[in-house]
Protein backbone atom coordinates (compact mmCIF):
# COMPACT_ATOMS: atom_id res chain seq x y z
CA UNK A 1 0.00 0.00 0.00
CA UNK A 2 1.65 3.60 -0.51
CA UNK A 3 2.54 5.29 2.47
CA UNK A 4 0.27 8.30 1.71
CA UNK A 5 -2.64 5.79 2.47
CA UNK A 6 -1.83 5.14 5.68
CA UNK A 7 -0.14 8.32 7.22
CA UNK A 8 -2.17 9.55 9.59
CA UNK A 9 -5.25 8.26 10.43
CA UNK A 10 -8.19 9.93 9.73
CA UNK A 11 -10.67 10.96 12.31
CA UNK A 12 -14.51 11.77 11.69
CA UNK A 13 -17.39 13.28 13.97
CA UNK A 14 -19.52 10.18 13.75
CA UNK A 15 -22.50 13.41 14.17
CA UNK A 16 -21.76 13.82 10.13
CA UNK A 17 -21.89 10.23 9.03
CA UNK A 18 -24.95 8.77 6.73
CA UNK A 19 -27.77 8.12 8.67
CA UNK A 20 -27.57 4.22 8.84
CA UNK A 21 -24.14 5.05 10.23
CA UNK A 22 -25.19 7.13 13.07
CA UNK A 23 -28.09 4.96 13.92
CA UNK A 24 -25.55 2.22 14.46
CA UNK A 25 -22.82 4.28 16.36
CA UNK A 26 -24.90 6.64 18.50
CA UNK A 27 -22.73 9.61 18.60
CA UNK A 28 -22.96 11.53 21.88
CA UNK A 29 -26.24 9.84 22.97
CA UNK A 30 -26.48 8.32 26.82
CA UNK A 31 -26.38 5.12 27.35
CA UNK A 32 -27.35 2.77 30.64
CA UNK A 33 -24.67 0.02 32.03
CA UNK A 34 -26.13 -2.89 33.76
CA UNK A 35 -25.88 -1.00 37.21
CA UNK A 36 -28.39 1.74 35.56
CA UNK A 37 -25.49 4.21 35.47
CA UNK A 38 -25.60 5.94 32.47
CA UNK A 39 -22.96 6.84 29.96
CA UNK A 40 -22.46 9.33 27.12
CA UNK A 41 -21.31 7.52 23.97
CA UNK A 42 -17.96 8.66 21.92
CA UNK A 43 -18.00 11.12 19.38
CA UNK A 44 -15.12 10.99 17.38
CA UNK A 45 -13.63 7.99 15.28
CA UNK A 46 -11.34 6.50 13.05
CA UNK A 47 -12.22 5.71 9.98
CA UNK A 48 -10.59 2.60 8.76
CA UNK A 49 -10.94 2.32 4.89
CA UNK A 50 -9.69 -1.20 4.41
CA UNK A 51 -8.64 -4.41 5.78
CA UNK A 52 -5.18 -3.94 4.48
CA UNK A 53 -4.94 -0.24 6.19
CA UNK A 54 -6.05 -1.94 9.74
CA UNK A 55 -3.67 -4.69 8.99
CA UNK A 56 -0.67 -2.04 8.18
CA UNK A 57 -1.04 0.42 11.07
CA UNK A 58 0.12 -0.39 14.24
CA UNK A 59 -1.24 1.38 17.36
CA UNK A 60 1.87 0.19 19.05
CA UNK A 61 4.95 -1.92 18.79
CA UNK A 62 3.04 -4.84 19.02
CA UNK A 63 -0.31 -4.22 18.73
CA UNK A 64 -2.29 -3.08 15.16
CA UNK A 65 -5.17 -1.61 14.45
CA UNK A 66 -7.00 -4.74 13.07
CA UNK A 67 -6.89 -6.43 16.13
CA UNK A 68 -9.35 -4.21 17.77
CA UNK A 69 -11.96 -4.08 14.46
CA UNK A 70 -12.23 -7.84 14.32
CA UNK A 71 -15.89 -8.18 14.66
CA UNK A 72 -18.10 -11.48 14.45
CA UNK A 73 -21.64 -11.56 12.61
CA UNK A 74 -23.35 -10.66 15.78
CA UNK A 75 -21.85 -6.85 14.64
CA UNK A 76 -24.36 -4.40 12.95
CA UNK A 77 -23.85 -5.50 9.03
CA UNK A 78 -22.67 -2.20 8.03
CA UNK A 79 -19.54 -2.82 10.32
CA UNK A 80 -18.27 -5.48 8.80
CA UNK A 81 -18.07 -3.80 6.30
CA UNK A 82 -15.06 -1.21 5.22
CA UNK A 83 -14.32 1.56 5.81
CA UNK A 84 -14.88 0.44 9.56
CA UNK A 85 -15.09 3.09 12.81
CA UNK A 86 -13.12 2.60 15.93
CA UNK A 87 -13.80 4.68 18.69
CA UNK A 88 -10.34 7.30 18.95
CA UNK A 89 -9.86 6.10 23.09
CA UNK A 90 -8.57 3.17 21.14
CA UNK A 91 -5.09 3.98 20.71
CA UNK A 92 -4.75 4.78 24.55
CA UNK A 93 -6.48 0.98 25.45
CA UNK A 94 -3.43 0.00 23.17
CA UNK A 95 -0.90 2.33 24.74
CA UNK A 96 -1.82 0.14 27.59
CA UNK A 97 -1.87 -3.28 26.52
CA UNK A 98 1.97 -2.23 25.41
CA UNK A 99 2.62 -1.43 28.75
CA UNK A 100 1.01 -4.86 30.33
CA UNK A 101 2.59 -7.10 27.11
CA UNK A 102 6.36 -5.27 28.24
CA UNK A 103 5.43 -6.45 32.15
CA UNK A 104 4.52 -10.22 31.47
CA UNK A 105 7.08 -10.09 28.46
CA UNK A 106 4.59 -12.12 26.36
CA UNK A 107 2.66 -11.76 23.34
CA UNK A 108 -1.36 -10.63 24.49
CA UNK A 109 -4.02 -12.13 22.05
CA UNK A 110 -7.01 -10.36 21.65
CA UNK A 111 -10.37 -12.30 21.17
CA UNK A 112 -12.07 -11.76 18.01
CA UNK A 113 -14.64 -9.22 18.35
CA UNK A 114 -12.74 -8.59 21.48
CA UNK A 115 -11.97 -4.91 20.81
CA UNK A 116 -14.82 -2.69 19.75
CA UNK A 117 -18.02 -3.64 20.07
CA UNK A 118 -20.77 -0.93 18.59
CA UNK A 119 -24.41 0.17 20.74
CA UNK A 120 -26.01 -2.17 17.82
CA UNK A 121 -23.96 -5.49 18.60
CA UNK A 122 -26.73 -8.15 18.88
CA UNK A 123 -25.31 -9.63 21.89
CA UNK A 124 -24.96 -5.64 23.34
CA UNK A 125 -27.95 -5.37 26.45
CA UNK A 126 -26.14 -2.40 28.42
CA UNK A 127 -23.52 0.12 28.25
CA UNK A 128 -19.82 -1.76 28.16
CA UNK A 129 -16.16 -0.20 27.70
CA UNK A 130 -16.16 -2.55 24.47
CA UNK A 131 -18.33 0.55 23.18
CA UNK A 132 -16.24 2.80 23.61
CA UNK A 133 -12.94 1.46 22.47
CA UNK A 134 -11.42 1.34 25.88
CA UNK A 135 -12.02 -2.78 26.37
CA UNK A 136 -10.19 -5.86 25.41
CA UNK A 137 -11.05 -9.64 26.02
CA UNK A 138 -7.88 -11.46 25.99
CA UNK A 139 -7.90 -14.99 25.27
CA UNK A 140 -4.18 -16.32 25.73
CA UNK A 141 -0.93 -14.84 26.88
CA UNK A 142 2.19 -16.03 25.80
CA UNK A 143 1.52 -19.78 25.81
CA UNK A 144 -1.30 -19.50 28.43
CA UNK A 145 -5.20 -19.76 27.49
CA UNK A 146 -7.18 -17.30 29.85
CA UNK A 147 -9.55 -20.22 30.43
CA UNK A 148 -9.29 -20.84 34.10
CA UNK A 149 -8.94 -19.24 37.60
CA UNK A 150 -5.69 -19.54 38.30
CA UNK A 151 -4.16 -18.26 35.08
CA UNK A 152 -7.26 -15.24 34.89
CA UNK A 153 -6.65 -14.04 38.27
CA UNK A 154 -3.08 -14.41 37.79
CA UNK A 155 -2.86 -11.69 35.18
CA UNK A 156 -5.65 -9.94 36.59
CA UNK A 157 -3.50 -8.60 39.96
CA UNK A 158 -0.38 -8.02 37.32
CA UNK A 159 -2.90 -5.62 35.00
CA UNK A 160 -4.24 -4.12 38.03
CA UNK A 161 -1.01 -3.54 39.48
CA UNK A 162 0.74 -2.12 36.59
CA UNK A 163 -2.05 1.21 36.64
CA UNK A 164 -5.02 2.35 38.79
CA UNK A 165 -7.16 3.41 35.14
CA UNK A 166 -7.14 -0.73 34.32
CA UNK A 167 -9.53 -2.65 35.72
CA UNK A 168 -10.37 -6.64 35.04
CA UNK A 169 -13.30 -8.48 35.43
CA UNK A 170 -12.79 -11.13 37.82
CA UNK A 171 -13.00 -15.14 37.37
CA UNK A 172 -16.36 -16.32 38.12
CA UNK A 173 -19.68 -17.52 35.94
CA UNK A 174 -22.18 -14.98 36.78
CA UNK A 175 -22.95 -11.44 34.87
CA UNK A 176 -19.93 -9.27 35.40
CA UNK A 177 -17.48 -12.31 35.67
CA UNK A 178 -15.60 -13.69 32.87
CA UNK A 179 -14.46 -18.03 32.94
CA UNK A 180 -12.54 -18.21 29.47
CA UNK A 181 -10.75 -14.67 28.77
CA UNK A 182 -9.91 -11.75 30.23
CA UNK A 183 -11.96 -8.09 30.17
CA UNK A 184 -9.63 -5.42 30.66
CA UNK A 185 -11.06 -2.15 30.03
CA UNK A 186 -10.09 1.66 30.97
CA UNK A 187 -13.71 2.59 31.88
CA UNK A 188 -15.96 5.04 29.82
CA UNK A 189 -13.14 6.91 28.74
CA UNK A 190 -13.62 9.37 25.52
CA UNK A 191 -10.74 10.58 23.68
CA UNK A 192 -10.81 13.76 21.48
CA UNK A 193 -8.15 14.35 19.24
CA UNK A 194 -5.83 17.37 19.12
CA UNK A 195 -6.28 17.78 15.09
CA UNK A 196 -10.58 17.80 16.10
CA UNK A 197 -12.10 21.45 16.40
CA UNK A 198 -15.46 20.46 18.74
CA UNK A 199 -18.26 21.71 17.36
CA UNK A 200 -22.29 21.49 17.55
CA UNK A 201 -23.11 17.97 17.44
CA UNK A 202 -27.38 18.40 16.94
CA UNK A 203 -27.45 18.29 12.90
CA UNK A 204 -25.14 16.69 10.40
CA UNK A 205 -23.00 19.40 8.78
CA UNK A 206 -22.78 19.95 5.28
CA UNK A 207 -19.28 19.82 5.24
CA UNK A 208 -18.47 16.47 7.42
CA UNK A 209 -16.13 17.31 10.47
CA UNK A 210 -12.97 15.22 9.70
CA UNK A 211 -9.32 15.51 10.32
CA UNK A 212 -6.10 13.85 9.86
CA UNK A 213 -3.60 12.41 12.60
CA UNK A 214 -0.50 13.71 12.57
CA UNK A 215 1.92 11.92 12.12
CA UNK A 216 3.72 10.99 15.49
CA UNK A 217 5.90 8.28 14.76
CA UNK A 218 7.44 6.63 11.94
CA UNK A 219 6.92 2.55 13.26
CA UNK A 220 2.52 3.80 13.37
CA UNK A 221 2.97 3.42 9.40
CA UNK A 222 4.17 -0.55 9.24
CA UNK A 223 4.27 -2.95 12.02
CA UNK A 224 7.27 -5.46 12.49
CA UNK A 225 4.71 -6.95 15.25
CA UNK A 226 5.83 -10.74 16.45
CA UNK A 227 2.52 -11.03 18.48
ZN1 LIG B 1 -15.06 -7.75 27.51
Amino acid sequence: MPESEIAGLKVVDACDLDAELRSILRPGEMLRDTQERRHRLPRYFYEVPSHDAAVAINLTPNFGLNEFVLVDLKEAPRLQEWPRYIPCAVRILAFYLQRLRETVGLSIHIAVNGGYRSPAHKLAIAATPHMWGTAADLYRIGTTNLDDRESIEKYRRVAEDLADDLWVMPYGHEVGRADDHIHVDLGYLIHVPREISEDRMELPQETPRFAFEEQRRGDRRTRNDEG
